[in-house]
């Protein structure tokens, strides 16, 4: 799997990508009085995904690279999609990220009446008009690449009679789909979009800005070049598939240019291109994420093994993870798929400094220390963070009876297996050396307990304690521990581009162990103490040889629940 490289091999430096080389020439031609200001643009008709977050890191960074400014825009052009909830999870998810949009949130809606009176100014200007037709007639007129299309029969109608037919769409006497405003450019042009593009259609439907008061809606291609235009935009990154709307946007300002002079001492926008970040085991279209939600597949938008900005901060992901990766994956314009594992890496690297460990244990099997004395319990000393000691230390509690991980130990196992077997000996992490006796099955032969002896002269600190053997486990107090429940998660999907089939539906390609929710596990009981808040105010945690996991939002103090945000890649325990 091919990896995009950013141009600045020092990561200490502000990372630059051809994007920035663009705007240092601008600047350098004195273009904008040196201005800078972008823009992240996202409809809200959807939660916000990974590829999202990549497009969030591009521009708000450029906006503080240049000490410019970003803008955040609602491009909320199609009532029937859009939704007050969605825009709310944006701006949530756009800040949780680490950004700070420069003036208040503007919205597409803002500009209606203004687009409305540029679009007038185009039909005066004899450059657009009314189309009586059907989507379907207008389809099938628009040709091929290489064959021309054909002109509409509505498309020498009088300037008069536009207006008045633009006029009345706009005042709701006719049905949606009765009319359509086109730009009259060229039914010959090898580039499609400019073979007389949609600029309006007639949608009767609750705006949830706008209410009632509009029953035309511009389309996309209309509104967008003309809201950056307007807003001040200096900057306009989109993804690759834009670059051939370009000439579009390009012919509409202009139109509007000439028709309107005044405008011209306004600096135009420039647009540049990027390639939209692909993952692979994973689906990002905003509708196939809906999909996912109206199914039920998942519980919601922020389900964990969903690839949206919320789900990924519910799975346990930190902004800095998020903001590292699109770092990693750096800014080119040619495409490619970025591998999943490198998002994973990411966490852990930024977790491995920030996560105080715990101790846990997921799939408990006891263990008995007959020569420890019942009823006592000895505090045991634990490091919060071996990469981190300022995040000082806590204590755990070491009883007679403890619960380690049924796999743990092995019966007649091979010399390989550095764990627990009779007759061997292993570290409890923090606590003594153990030495395996024997065990007790029941009568399917399943073991219910361990029986061990310990060695009262290996604790941290005592003359044994340097004593080498090959295993060290962690464990937990039986009574001291606390019950927790615990999601462990796996791939959503088994195929690396599961909407890449032709004629097979993504759905198909569900992975459906892709969640474990397991109830019988046990954690130490000063777990909270281990560390303070993140700054977004979740709770996340190493637990010791298991992996990064945090308290999910739906956790209470009396049955908290953790998400495994991922396994650890390497730990002491396998090998040690
Ligand atoms: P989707 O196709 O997933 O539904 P979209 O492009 O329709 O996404 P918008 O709300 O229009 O979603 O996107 C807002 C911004 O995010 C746009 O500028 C878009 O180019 C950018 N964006 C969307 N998906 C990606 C991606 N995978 N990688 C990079 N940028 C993206
Ligand atoms: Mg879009």
């Amino acid at each position: 799997m091919s990896k995009e490289t950013t141009d600045t091999a020092n990561s200490e430096l502000p990372k630059t990508n051809f994007i920035h080389q663009e705007i240092d020439k601008d600047l350098q031609q004195g273009k904008n009085n040196g201005k800078v200001l972008t823009r992240f643009p996202p409809e809200p008709n959807g939660y916000l995904h990974i590829g999202h977050a990549k497009s969030i890191c591009l521009n708000f960074g450029l906006g503080e690279y240049y000490k410019g400014g970003t803008n955040l825009r609602f491009d909320d052009t199609n009532p029937t999609k859009e939704d007050t909830e969605y825009v709310n999870s944006i701006m949530e998810d756009v800040s949780w990220l680490g950004f700070t949009w420069t003036n208040e949130p503007v919205y597409t809606s803002d500009y209606f009446q203004q687009l409305y009176d540029w679009a007038v100014l185009l039909i005066l200007a004899d450059k657009a008009y009314v189309d009586d037709q059907t989507a379907e007639q207008i389809a099938a007129q628009k040709g091929t690449p290489t064959t021309a299309g054909q002109h509409s029969p509505f498309r020498n109608r009088t300037v008069a009679e536009n207006l008045d037919l633009f006029e009345r769409m706009r005042k709701g006497e006719f049905k949606n789909g009765e009319h359509v405003l086109r730009a009259k450019i060229d039914m010959a042009s090898p580039n499609m979009h400019m073979r007389d593009p949609l600029m309006y259609r007639i949608i009767h439907a609750h705006h949830h800005r706008t209410g009632n008061d509009w029953c035309i809606y511009p389309m996309y291609d209309f509104a967008h070049g003309q809201s950056d235009f307007y807003e001040g935009i200096t900057h306009s990154i989109c993804t690759l598939e834009f670059e051939v709307h370009r000439p579009l946007y390009e012919w509409f300002l202009n139109q509007i240019l000439e028709a309107d002079p005044k405008l011209k001492e306004l600096p135009k926008t420039r647009q540049i291109e990027f390639a939209r970040l692909n993952l692979n085991y994973t689906v990002m279209s905003k509708r196939r994420l809906l999909e996912l939600v109206n199914s039920k597949i998942v519980t919601g938008w922020n389900d964990p093994r969903m690839p949206t900005i919320s789900g990924l901060r519910r799975r346990g992901y930190t902004p800095e993870s998020i903001r590292m990766f699109a770092d990693k994956v750096g800014v080119a314009r040619r495409e490619n798929i970025i591998d999943v594992s490198l998002l994973e890496h990411c966490v852990r690297e930024d977790l491995n400094k920030k996560a105080p460990r715990v101790y846990a244990v997921l799939n408990p099997v006891k263990v008995v220390i007959t020569n420890f004395a019942e009823g006592e319990v000895e505090w045991m000393e634990a490091e919060n963070n071996p990469e981190d000691d300022t995040m000082g230390t806590r204590t755990i509690p070491f009883t007679r009876e403890i619960f380690i991980e049924r796999d743990d130990f092995m019966e007649g196992a091979p010399s390989k297996f550095f764990r627990m077997d009779v007759g061997r000996e292993v570290r409890l992490k923090n606590a003594y050396i153990v030495k395996c006796e024997s065990i007790t099955k029941d009568a399917n032969g399943e073991i219910t307990e361990i029986q061990c002896t310990y060695d009262a002269n290996t604790k941290s600190g005592m003359e044994g304690s340097n004593r080498k053997v090959k295993g060290t486990l962690h464990w937990v107090s039986v009574n001291y521990s606390k019950q927790i429940t615990v999601n462990l998660y796996d791939r959503l999907f088994k195929d690396e581009d599961p909407a890449g089939h032709k004629d097979v539906d993504f759905k198909e390609f569900l992975n459906p162990d892709s969640l474990n929710t397991i109830n019988t596990c046990w954690i130490e009981p000063n777990f909270m103490e281990a560390g303070a808040k993140f700054n977004d105010g979740i709770l996340r945690f190493q637990f010791q040889r298991l992996g990064y996991f945090c308290l999910d939002m739906d956790s209470k103090p009396d049955s908290p629940i953790f998400n495994r945000t991922v396994p650890l890649k390497d730990s002491w325990g396998k090998n040690a």
